[in-house]
């Protein structure tokens, strides 16, 4: 269809934000473009980690000539007219907001000629404003240049990283990109040098090869599945390489998810590929592995984030299910490797798994499913230190005790910790236990001036919505004062340098919103605040611990002011005297 402005309710309907934080931001959004053209012939060339220089080649359908202004402005797309489009995207783009956003932070240059046109044109644009608009002469296709991005916004220059850093982002987007789409011809050269290409001969095994290295790719499996939609449900295309259990990484940067041609990053599909591998990876390792889902449009909701790299799926389950048993077959032909047979035919991954799950009460989506630990981003260091849910120093022996000396015992359903004390049986609740504690800590530190501040080392940029970023802006100051570094980025959009070390371990992309939606209806106090961080940063129910770290816990709570309850008010501890459970038993 013809490029045109969509309406407002349209426009209302859209996920808005900021999609320009990087170079490699700028690359993706071109790449996307370029595929949605029907290229199969992709060059990305790059100078300076892409501030000086980026330029996007491709072989697809070009712009018509009097279309090209529009394809600028804000909000004008191809892809989409209304709101029911959205439910049936086949195009990676919809928006209408990169071109728009991309040059007004730069100066581009787009050449373009359209199949069905015998001239092309050359457009060139400063942050935003028309240079020139001239008939030339140029293949069919489209080549936008984007140089000195950036030159007009200081404060997005100054959220690059490292050349290198920048560079690997870059090289990420274009061998994903490379990988969903084998039948498309990648090249991507920095500063002169080639660095990737692949052959658009059709075969993701080769892609696969290029990216991962031949080695490594030997040892990888294909995966292959197909659930047939039964009760309504979608029919899930499973397609994809995994590792074998024995090549495996200590995080989780090398596990690829395509939905629809689409890379996303869903913390819940990762785990499912992880967990397909229990007892055969050691905790705290993960496999590699590429795989492309595919499934009918209108399951899965890809207008939920701005930069597209989060989906939501109209049943989660089903995909979760779908991935696990697809790799779980496809990993069991590797005979040789170690598996527990115990704990295989106990915790099996069909849907008795989900059910057990879903038993106790933890929310698939939860970033902290299981032993999962993540920064969220996939990219971050290969050396994130595992950080221990219950920090160390626990029970500083110089507070006074609150509750006697308690053994652990064991863990209930993953839920509950028993341990034993001199008057009788403790079950205590880990989660709200866990936020009493780690609420004294956090206030204590506070009043002591000694806040202990978490930096990860890439700052994380975080899209809030309208009323979550209104109210970010108003509690500015509360939020500093709790050891938060934030700045606003774009509309909505803001960068976390620093975090209280308490929620290190976490997703900030997912706790900052979770911590502003339960202060909302507070009055906004410290104490409010500090309650919700706690509460973010807790152990989660369905957490397995092991005894160590129940241990550290209870001694912290041993010395918390009121262990009783947590700081919402929920109940931390059970206690059975000897005399109860005597009583009960009829030994009185
Ligand atoms: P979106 O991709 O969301 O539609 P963009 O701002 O990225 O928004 O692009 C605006 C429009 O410009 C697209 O809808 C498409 O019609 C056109 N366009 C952009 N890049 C290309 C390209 N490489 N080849 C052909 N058409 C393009
Ligand atoms: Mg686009």
């Amino acid at each position: 269809m013809p490029i045109a402005i969509l309406t407002e309710d349209v426009i209302a309907r859209i996920a808005a934000g900021e999609v320009v934080e990087r170079p490699a931001s700028v690359v993706k959004e071109l790449i996307e473009n370029s595929l949605d053209a029907g290229a199969t012939a992709i060059h990305v060339e790059i100078a300076a980690s892409g501030r000086q220089l980026i330029r996007i080649s491709d072989n697809g359908s070009g712009i018509l000539r009097d279309e090209i202004e529009l394809a600028f402005k804000r909000h004008a797309t191809s892809k989409l007219r209304d709101t029911d489009d959205l439910e049936r995207l086949v195009t990676l783009g919809f928006r209408g907001e990169a071109l728009a956003s991309i040059s007004a932070v730069s100066q581009t240059t787009i050449v373009t000629r359209h199949r069905s046109e015998d001239m092309g044109i050359s457009l060139k644009m400063n942050g935003g404003t028309i240079q020139h608009n001239k008939a030339i002469g140029a293949p069919a296709g489209t080549v936008v240049t984007i140089e000195n991005l950036f030159f007009n916004t200081p404060a997005r220059l100054k959220f690059l990283k490292s050349d290198n850093t920048e560079k690997r982002h870059i090289q990420t987007v274009v061998t994903r990109y490379a990988m969903a789409y084998p039948d498309v011809r990648f090249v991507l050269k920095q500063d002169g040098r080639e660095q990737f290409r692949s052959s658009g001969g059709g075969g993701l095994a080769d892609v696969v090869a290029k990216v991962f290295g031949i080695d490594s790719f030997k040892r990888m499996v294909e995966v292959e599945s197909e659930e047939v939609g039964r009760g309504g449900y979608p029919q899930i295309n499973v397609y994809g390489f995994v590792s074998e259990p024995a090549l495996n990484r200590n995080d989780r940067s090398r596990i690829i998810i395509f939905i629809n041609g689409r890379a996303i990053q869903d913390t819940a599909l990762t785990h499912a590929i992880t967990q397909a591998y229990h007892a055969m990876i050691k905790s705290g390792r993960y496999p590699m592995g590429v795989l492309l889902l595919t499934m009918p449009t209108e399951f899965v909701d890809v207008n939920v984030h701005p930069t597209k790299a989060e989906v939501r799926f109209k049943d989660s389950n089903q995909v979760f299910v779908a991935v696990q048993r697809a790799v779980r077959q496809a990993i069991l032909s590797f005979a040789e490797a170690p598996i527990n047979h115990d704990e295989w035919s106990d915790t099996g991954f069909t849907n008795d798994y989900i059910e057990y799950n879903r038993q106790l009460n933890m929310p698939m989506q939860s970033p902290d499913f299981g032993r999962l630990r993540d920064y969220g981003n996939y990219d971050v260091a290969d050396d994130n230190a595992d950080l221990d849910y219950i920090p160390e120093g626990a029970g500083s022996p110089d507070k006074p005790r609150t509750l006697p000396l308690l053994r652990v015992v064991g863990q209930v359903g993953a839920v509950y910790i028993i341990a034993e004390g001199p008057a009788g049986m403790y079950l205590i609740d880990q989660n709200a236990a866990h936020e009493r504690v780690l609420y004294e800590q956090l206030s204590e530190n506070i009043k002591a001036n000694e806040l202990k501040i978490f930096s990860p080392d890439e700052s994380l940029s975080v899209m809030l919505s309208p009323e979550d970023a209104t109210l970010l802006t108003k509690l500015g100051d509360e939020f500093a004062s709790l050891g938060f570094e934030i700045e606003v980025f774009g509309p909505n959009t803001f960068i976390v340098r620093s975090m209280p070390h308490i929620i290190a371990g976490q997703a900030i992309n997912q706790t900052l919103p979770q911590i502003l939606s339960l202060v909302q209806y507070t009055n906004h106090r410290q104490q409010d605040m500090i309650t919700a961080i706690a509460s973010v940063g807790a152990v989660k129910s369905g957490q397995i611990l092991e005894t160590d770290e129940m241990q550290a816990l209870i001694r912290q709570l041993e010395r918390c002011p009121s262990p009783y309850e947590s700081p919402s008010g929920r109940t931390t501890l059970v206690h059975m005297s000897r005399e109860h459970l005597a009583k009960e038993f009829g030994r009185s």
